[in-house]
C-alpha cells in the first residue's frame, strides 16, 4: 500500500470514483426523500468546513485557497442561477469571469511554493483572490457607481473580453462555458496532469479532479441540483487529497522519496515465513559531507536512492535512517537475493556523480575507495575542475540475512543483516557481507 502512494494512478483514484458517484447520485436524485434533497444545499458548506479544518491542521495553504475558490463558484451559481440558466449582463459577466479565472488560479497555486496559510506570503494568495473578486464585482456592479451609459460600455467591453471568440463556434456550441474558459480549463488540466506525472503528489491529483468536477458543475449551470452535487464533489476531492498527502508525508522520506522507517515497521508486520532483509550503507559518506558540503551529501543520497528504486528481484527499498537503507525481499531466501544485490552494488559503483560550480573539490579526496575521481587520473580531474565540473564515485556496502526457522523475528533478521553489513565494511567495503 505504501508503495502505491508513489504511483500516478492512486492520486486519481479517489477523484475518479467521486466523479462517478456524482453522476450516479444525479441520476438517482429524483428518488431520494425530500429531506435528503434539502440537505444537499448544506453539503458544500459542510464539506468546505471539514476541508478547511483538515488543511489548516496540515498547514496546506494551497488546499485552503483552492477550497475557497471552488466554494466561491458554488456561492455564485446559487446567487445567480438557482432558478435556472438566465441571461442578463451581470450574471453573464460573473459566470464567464469565474469560468475563465478558476482554472488559471488553480494552476497558479500549483506552481507557487507552499507558504503556509496565515503567513505574510500565504496571505498574498488571499489578497490575489480578493482582488479578482473585487474587480469582477466592480465591473458587474458598475451601474451603482458609474453613469448608466458608461456602466453599459464598461460591462459590454468586459463581457466581450470574457467571451472572446478565439475559435469557431463549433468549439463551444454545446456548453455555456465561454471559449477562453474552455481553453483555460484545457491548459490547466494538462498542466496539472504533467505535474502529477512528475511529482506523483496527491494534491496534484486533487486539483486535477477538483477542476474536472468544477468544469462539470459550471457546464451544468441552471440544471437543478447538478452544480451543487459537483461543486460538493470538487470540495470533497480537495479535502481527501490533503489527507492523502499527509498520509504520504508520514510514510515517505522527503529527501529521497523512498518509504521511511515508519513504513518499514508497518511492512515488517506483513512478512510471512520466507523472506530476506538486506541492509545497505554508503561507504565513507561522512567524507562527502566534509569535503563537498551537506548539499552534495544530500545529492549523493538521492542518487543512491534512485538506484535502489530500480533494485530487481522484487526488493522493496526503504530509507532506514541517515545514509543507511534496507531492502525487503518477501518470499525470497538469502542466496536468491545475492545476484540482485550485486547488480545494485555495481550500478551504484559505476554511476558517475557530477559536481558542478562552487562545490567542486579543489583536490581529490584522499584515502579509501570513496570518494574517488572519475578514473581519469590527476590530469582529467584537473581539467574537469577547471571546466567547473568534477566526477566523484560512490560505493555501498551491503549485508543480507534471511529468516531461519520460527524463532527468527523480522527485527532479528534485520540485526543479522546489520552484522553482515559490518563484516562487509571490515572486509574492505564496496561488497556484500553474508
Ligand atoms: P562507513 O564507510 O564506515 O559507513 O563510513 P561513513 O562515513 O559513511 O559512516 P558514518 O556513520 O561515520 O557517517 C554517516 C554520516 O552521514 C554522518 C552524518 O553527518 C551523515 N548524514 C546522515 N544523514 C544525512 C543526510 O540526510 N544528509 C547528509 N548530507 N548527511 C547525512
Ligand atoms: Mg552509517
Ligand atoms: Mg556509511
Amino acid at each position: 500500500m505504501v508503495f502505491g502512494l508513489r504511483d500516478t494512478t492512486l492520486p486519481l483514484l479517489a477523484p475518479g470514483i467521486l466523479l462517478l458517484m456524482g453522476y450516479a447520485l444525479l441520476s438517482g436524485i429524483g428518488s431520494l426523500p425530500w429531506s435528503w434533497r434539502g440537505g444537499l444545499a448544506f453539503a458544500p458548506y459542510a464539506v468546505l468546513a471539514g476541508g478547511l479544518v483538515v488543511s489548516c491542521i496540515f498547514h496546506c495553504g494551497r488546499a485552503v485557497y483552492s477550497l475557497l475558490l471552488v466554494a466561491i463558484g458554488h456561492w455564485l451559481l446559487v446567487q445567480y442561477f438557482a432558478g435556472g440558466w438566465r441571461g442578463g449582463v451581470v450574471a453573464d459577466i460573473v459566470y464567464a469571469a469565474y469560468c475563465d479565472l478558476l482554472p488559471l488560479n488553480l494552476i497558479l497555486f500549483a506552481f507557487l511554493k507552499e507558504r503556509g496559510i496565515l503567513t505574510p506570503l500565504g496571505f498574498n494568495r488571499f489578497a490575489l483572490i480578493a482582488l479578482q473578486v473585487a474587480t469582477v464585482a466592480l465591473i458587474a456592479g458598475a451601474g451603482t457607481w458609474l453613469q448608466a451609459s458608461a456602466a453599459e460600455t464598461l460591462r459590454e467591453a468586459a463581457s466581450g473580453m470574457l467571451h472572446a471568440r478565439l475559435l469557431p463556434p463549433s468549439f463551444d456550441f454545446w456548453t455555456h462555458l465561454p471559449q477562453p474558459a474552455i481553453l483555460a480549463f484545457a491548459f490547466a488540466l494538462i498542466g496539472l496532469l504533467a505535474r502529477l506525472v512528475i511529482t506523483q503528489a496527491p494534491l496534484e491529483g486533487g486539483s486535477l479532479g477538483a477542476l474536472a468536477a468544477a468544469a462539470v458543475a459550471l457546464h451544468m449551470v441552471g440544471q437543478g441540483p447538478a452544480p451543487t452535487v459537483f461543486f460538493t464533489i470538487a470540495l470533497l476531492i480537495l479535502s481527501l487529497a490533503v489527507i492523502q498527502d499527509a498520509y504520504r508525508m508520514a510514510f515517505l522520506d522527503d529527501l529521497t522519496g523512498l518509504p521511511g522507517r515508519r513504513a518499514l515497521n508497518r511492512q515488517k508486520k506483513n512478512l510471512r515465513d520466507h523472506y530476506a532483509i538486506a541492509m545497505l550503507d554508503i561507504d565513507h559518506f561522512k567524507r562527502f559531507n566534509d569535503t563537498h558540503g551537506h548539499d552534495v551529501g544530500d545529492q549523493v543520497l538521492k542518487m543512491v536512492a534512485s538506484r535502489l528504486k530500480k533494485v530487481t528481484g522484487g526488493g522493496k527499498p526503504f530509507r532506514y535512517g541517515g545514509e543507511e537503507f534496507a531492502i525487503l525481499f518477501a518470499g525470497k531466501g538469502k542466496e536468491e537475493t545475492l545476484s540482485h544485490l550485486e547488480d545494485l552494488r555495481v550500478s551504484v559503483a559505476t554511476s558517475t556523480f557530477r559536481l558542478r560550480g562552487k562545490n567542486r573539490p579543489e583536490t581529490k579526496p584522499s584515502g579509501g575507495e570513496a570518494p574517488r575521481d572519475g578514473g581519469g587520473g590527476k590530469s582529467r580531474h584537473r581539467q574537469e575542475a577547471l571546466a567547473g565540473t568534477a566526477r566523484i564515485g560512490v560505493t555501498i556496502s551491503l549485508g543480507v540475512a534471511e529468516r531461519n526457522g520460527r524463532d527468527d523475528t523480522p527485527d532479528g533478521v534485520l540485526k543479522a543483516a546489520d552484522q553482515a553489513l559490518y563484516r562487509a565494511k571490515n572486509a574492505g567495503r564496496n561488497r556484500i557481507g553474508k
